[in-house]
């Protein structure tokens, strides 16, 4: 992830050192520079015209340009926008008391009930958590079916499923399960469907009310670059999101979506889906990420 933005603001910063001494007009140079390889990177356009404001004043600044290290100011400067920009708070899961309901949102084909069964078996196996996943997928029984047997092959129990109930019934039977047999976590894997639609999200509006989730997690397609912003930003007008699971960010040499997430919706990313494999689920730390950038 993020291979072009790497090697183009790599070579932005080399171009810089060799310079030694910087004028603002070299610095100017390099912010251009800067900003037409976020662009490339598919940063959503606000972001990143936010991001060069709040970087030039700094980076052009007296003090910047007669430190002895100036090429290495800009690139810290750089590097700390970055992170501001993914977010700076601490990324877990708040599970609060339990058993924790988190709701897991998205549209289908996005990785929803693989992250489901990911998330299920970190914090089974990372965190020590009981959890319990129950599909609320009425309309697609092949849904159901498929998260029980990821549960099977990640050791996650899933709650029995009985034909011709509603969500909001599956929803509160789950909840009674996770608290009569003293579970941790309940993830309730929702519906999904091809675009975002008003039943959709009665839908899980409905289940949300029902539940109280301590966490209400977005699971989208990093592929989809700018779609996956606009679907999270719908989402989080009707549902105020907790946090994003970026799946498939294997796959993707860009990350647009993963730089522009947390900036236009508010959401922190929590996770990345790294592959199709059920280990495949990493923690999301911005620092990490920004320090990977400009390595
Ligand atoms: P849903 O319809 O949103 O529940 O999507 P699924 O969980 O069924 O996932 C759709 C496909 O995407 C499956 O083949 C998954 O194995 C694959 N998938 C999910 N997450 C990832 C990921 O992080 N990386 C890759 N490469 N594939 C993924």
């Amino acid at each position: 992830m993020f291979d072009s933005l790497q090697s183009r603001l790599g070579g932005v910063f080399d171009r810089l050192r060799g310079r030694g001494a910087l004028t603002e007009a070299d610095v100017d140079e390099a912010l251009k520079e800067v900003r037409t390889a976020l662009i490339e990177a598919d940063v959503e356009l606000g972001v990143v015209e936010d991001f060069v404001k709040r970087v030039k004043p700094k980076a052009e600044g007296e003090a910047v340009i007669r430190s002895v290290s100036p090429s290495q100011q800009v690139v810290k400067i750089v590097h700390d926008s970055l992170i501001e920009m993914l977010g700076t708070e601490s990324t877990g899961l708040n599970l609060g008391s339990p058993p924790a309901p988190i709701l897991m949102v998205g549209l289908q084909g996005s990785g929803k009930t693989t992250s489901t069964a990911k998330l299920g078996l970190l914090l089974q196996t990372k965190e020590k958590k009981r959890v319990l996943m129950a599909s609320l997928d009425v309309n697609r029984p092949a849904a159901m079916e498929q998260l029980k047997v990821l549960g099977e092959q990640a050791g996650v129990a899933t709650l029995p499923i009985i034909p011709g109930q509603t969500p909001v019934t599956i929803a509160k039977r789950a909840l009674a399960s996770a608290k009569v047999g003293g579970y941790d976590v309940l993830l309730l894997d929702t519906a999904g469907r091809q675009h975002i639609d008003e039943e959709l999200m009665a839908e899980a509006a409905a289940v949300r009310e029902a539940t109280n989730p301590h966490e209400t997690i977005l699971v989208a397609d990093s592929l989809t670059g700018q779609d996956a912003v606009n679907i999270a930003k719908s989402f989080h007008a009707r549902m105020p999101l907790t946090g994003i699971i970026l799946t498939r960010a294997d796959g993707d040499a860009r990350g647009g979506a993963a730089l522009s997430m947390r900036a236009v919706t508010g959401a922190p990313i929590k996770f990345l889906g790294m592959g199709e494999k059920l280990e495949a689920l990493e923690p999301f730390h911005p620092e990490r990420v920004a320090s990977r950038i400009l390595d």
